[in-house]
């Protein structure tokens, strides 16, 4: 069987219902395409994280070799390169962290670390031939339909480019929010946000402050607790917080998994329904479990004062629940102090609270989170007729099914705004957007035509998401996070993963504009 094929008939099998269906016959011939009348777009995908090395793997799948990716950066790998701080690890359980036709039965750990995630996708780019594929140091600058194609100007060498299809897979949290304090530049020690991890830091033996208390800052308590002379956490907000163990597995565990399939099949099954039932405990109507777990974790602050400023006076599952094995035994530790007071400003020597105390440190670290709402900024869009992204979006993100945009014809985008999110894997949900992606290529490949979502459908489909979107826990859980939009609604989709495949899984071609293409 040749790669591709092997591809699609496990994917078929597996996490993608819909391929065996309708795309069996050309997919099953994309190792050698036997429609050789069925005209090959020229595709740029924007963007070489585990979105933009999927679509470049489906589409050699679908026998379309006419694509390159464009990558800003000098490596591939999205978030899983940009961030590199010390205990960076994944909080969803490795071994469903991985697209459905490539298992991996070689984990070292339950959770695991971000260099491993990292290596995993380079690999999987390697063997389906995307990697050479990607053209680095290319940053999209601005991209113009002009009615039958996009010009495409980016910073790097390719400076110009056209393609008949664009699609944007620039990852939700990539630009870092710095927080807005005063003197932030007067710090004369080393500042930087977690995701721009310097080279060559080292801070053993040293005083390090970090704001925040999210999933960056207690993996970053984990790994520098035990090594630093003092670590200062600010904390704004307590964050609900679920201890759980990282085993590693065995080496027998593992070669068991490799030389077993079925046994490894089974246990990722396992860890499926665990996976499902433990969404439905942190977004379900009922969160007594989650919080009794989450409560039990915290009673083992054994200072009641301690406890008490670790303890969220919100819903749990409102912010995203940081799971951490160690992060509550970190915070006992003598090397650890928690600031709760307000932050006053920042000043050469450290940062001062508003009750007046200097706290001193060498370096500090800004957890302090991303700008989900600068979703493909800076890149300016411009569709047809002239519209611009910043028009369709002025009042908001308006999109079709978190993967097109009315107005800007034949240009999809991977995860894009009210994608389902919460605790849920995000890679089931790349998988899903890319098969409908496959699915729309196929259909303007075969009817040379160009398809943009239709507004009022988008609208009125939106509208729904919105609605629903206002009864769940990241609307009613009584915290802010960066889940929600000005208005106070949530950016996501509250269907589950078999909901959203179900949704997703044949594209309602009536719900678009579609313009004929004239043969090149
Ligand atoms: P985050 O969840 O947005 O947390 C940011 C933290 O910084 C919060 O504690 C916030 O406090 C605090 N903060 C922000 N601005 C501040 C200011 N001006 N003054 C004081 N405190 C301030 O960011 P994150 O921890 O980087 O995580 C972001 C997302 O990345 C996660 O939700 C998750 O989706 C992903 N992530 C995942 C993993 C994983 O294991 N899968 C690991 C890391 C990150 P408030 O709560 O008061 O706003």
């Amino acid at each position: 069987m040749t790669a591709s094929a092997e591809i699609w008939s496990h994917v078929e099998e597996t996490t993608i219902g819909y391929l065996g269906k309708t795309m069996k016959s050309p997919l099953k011939n994309a190792a050698t395409p036997i429609r050789p009348s069925v005209w090959s777009p020229r595709v740029v995908i924007i963007g070489s994280g585990v979105a933009g090395i999927l679509c470049g793997i489906m589409l050699r799948a679908q026998g379309i070799h006419d694509f390159i990716i464009l990558e800003k950066a000098d490596r591939l790998g999205g978030t899983w390169r940009d961030n590199r701080y010390p205990g960076l690890a994944c909080d969803v359980p490795a071994h469903l962290y991985v697209y459905s036709f490539r298992p991996n039965p070689g984990w070292k750990n339950r959770f695991a670390a971000g260099p491993d995630i990292w290596r995993y996708y380079a690999e999987v780019a390697a063997e389906h031939g995307v990697t050479q594929r990607i053209r680095f140091n290319e940053e999209v600058l601005s991209a113009h339909w002009s009615g039958a194609s996009w010009s495409i100007q980016t910073s790097g060498a390719s400076k110009s480019l056209e393609a008949d299809i664009l699609i944007s897979a620039v990852g939700r949290l990539q630009h870092p929010k710095y927080p807005d304090i005063a003197g932030l530049d007067e710090f004369s020690g080393k500042v930087f946000h977690s995701s721009r991890w310097p080279d060559g830091v080292d801070f053993a033996g040293k005083r390090v402050g970090i704001i925040g208390t999210g999933s960056t800052a207690t993996q970053l308590t984990g790994a520098l607790a035990p090594i630093v002379k003092r670590l200062s956490i600010f904390q704004r907000t307590p964050q609900w917080v679920l201890t759980i163990a990282n085993p590693e597995y065995s080496w027998i565990q593992r070669t068991l998994y490799r030389i077993f399939p079925g046994l490894h099949e089974r246990y990722v099954a396992k860890l499926k329904q665990e996976s499902r039932a433990a969404v439905e405990m942190i977004t379900g109507k009922d969160r007594t479990i989650i919080r009794s777990m989450c409560e039990s974790g915290l009673a083992s602050v054994r200072d009641p004062v301690l406890r008490q400023k670790l303890t969220p006076a919100y819903e749990p599952g409102c912010k995203r629940i940081v799971m951490s094995p160690d992060f509550y035994e970190r915070v006992q530790s003598d090397s650890v102090e928690l600031v709760t007071e307000a932050i006053d400003r920042i000043e050469a020597q450290g940062l001062r609270t508003v009750d007046g105390t200097l706290h001193e440190f060498d370096a500090l670290i800004l957890a302090t989170g991303f700008k989900a709402d600068a979703f493909m900024r800076p890149m300016s869009l411009t569709g047809a007729g002239g519209t611009t992204l910043d028009e369709v979006w002025k009042n908001g993100f308006l999109n079709y099914k978190s993967v097109a945009i009315p107005e800007m014809p034949n240009f999809f985008m991977i995860n894009g705004p009210y994608s389902p999110g919460g605790n849920a894997s995000v890679v089931g949900i790349i998988e899903v957007h890319v098969n409908f992606i496959m699915q729309c290529i196929d259909y303007i490949r075969e009817h040379r035509l160009a398809l943009a979502p239709e507004r009022q459908t988008t609208e009125r489909l939106l509208r729904r998401v919105r609605e629903a979107a206002t009864d769940t826990i990241w609307a009613q859980g009584g915290c802010s996070s960066w889940y929600l939009d000005k208005e106070g609604i949530p950016l996501i989709n509250p269907l589950s993963i078999d909901e959203l495949r179900a949704d997703m899984r044949l594209p309602q071609f009536g719900d678009f504009v579609e313009t004929e293409l004239e043969a090149g």
